[in-house]
């Protein structure tokens, strides 16, 4: 099976600082680094690594070259990545002494997705394989129609959040994911529970504390615990998560397994600095689980 993603590219800007910075303060960063992030990139990189077959769809400015050639060195097929004349998305990424983080985003190029490149890209799939959604991209809902219509699999990760998008992609999707507070405005805003959301799979995850995996069908519910590590920074550990869950969907793997395989992968990268660098292998991930 192939996992598609239409996902975001971004140059990620670290930066280590004594303190997040308050309003009006300037602050000297004690450490910088620069390195491929968004969470699409993240989660292409996440799912290659865990051993499935990625294309990844989407668009990058002329500045970032670079960063497609580092998605097709990580094994990703960047046949489907365009560039337009808008500047690549990028991160500012302030991490203080607690490994807590404060992110400005800048959406750039993501926001030129184009319908007749992602038709093309999804002309290469077959019924069953995944899409893998983010949204820090444009036409996130048009192409998860296409998508169910062809009889895909439509893992959407709803972060950044937006209740619009959220609510009108619902419809089309296998796997709602989404982080703890997400998941909080999602329900006060639908005015509804988890239990009840019309979506096959919705998982919910919380930070340190694991997660949690709910079958609309069946009701039943998968918990799964958070390994205990020393975080020192828990940028996309999200991405991690969800990249490692759809390679083990895709690797049809039993749920509970693909839930734990996903947990580990996220526990080591939260151990390392850095986004698409410092996701593991999946030999590392199985070590780790040993
Ligand atoms: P981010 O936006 O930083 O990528 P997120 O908010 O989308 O993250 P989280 O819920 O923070 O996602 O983390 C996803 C998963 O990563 C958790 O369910 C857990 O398995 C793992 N994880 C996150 N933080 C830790 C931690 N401190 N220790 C161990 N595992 C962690």
């Amino acid at each position: 099976m192939t996992i598609f993603n239409l996902g975001s590219i971004n140059a990620d800007y670290f930066y280590d600082v004594p303190h997040l910075p308050k309003p009006g303060e300037t602050l000297a960063a004690t450490g910088f680094r620069k390195g491929l992030g968004g969470k699409g990139a993240n989660q292409s990189v996440a799912a290659v690594r865990a051993g499935s077959a990625v294309v990844h769809i989407g668009s990058v400015g002329k500045d970032g070259r670079w960063a497609v050639e580092r998605i097709k060195e990580f094994g990703v097929d960047v046949a489907n990545i365009a560039i337009v004349e808008v500047p690549t998305g990028h991160a500012i990424i302030n991490i203080d002494k607690h490994a807590e983080n404060a992110i400005v985003i800048f959406q750039g190029a993501n926001a030129e997705q184009d319908k007749g490149r992602i038709l093309q890209a999804l002309n290469g799939a077959k019924h069953g394989d995944i899409l893998l959604l983010q949204n820090e991209t444009s036409l996130q809902c048009f192409t998860a129609a296409k998508a169910a219509e062809l009889g895909m699999r439509v893992f959407y990760s709803a972060a950044p959040f937006s209740v619009e998008k959220t609510r009108e992609i619902l419809p089309f999707l296998s796997v709602l994911a989404l982080n703890e507070i997400e998941a909080e405005q999602l329900c006060a805003e639908l005015e509804t529970n988890l239990e009840d959301f019309p979506v096959s799979n919705v998982l919910v995850t919380k930070g340190g504390e694991g997660s949690e995996w709910r079958t609309h069908a069946t009701g039943g519910i998968v918990k799964t615990r958070a390994f205990d590590v020393s975080a020192v920074d828990t940028t996309g550990a999200g991405d991690t998560f969800a990249g490692y869950l759809a390679a083990g969907l895709d690797q049809e793997m039993e749920i509970r397994e693909a839930l734990k395989l996903a947990s580990a992968a996220a526990a080591i990268k939260v151990t390392r600095h850095g986004t698409a660098d410092a996701i593991p292998r999946r030999g590392d991930v199985e070590k780790f689980l040993a």
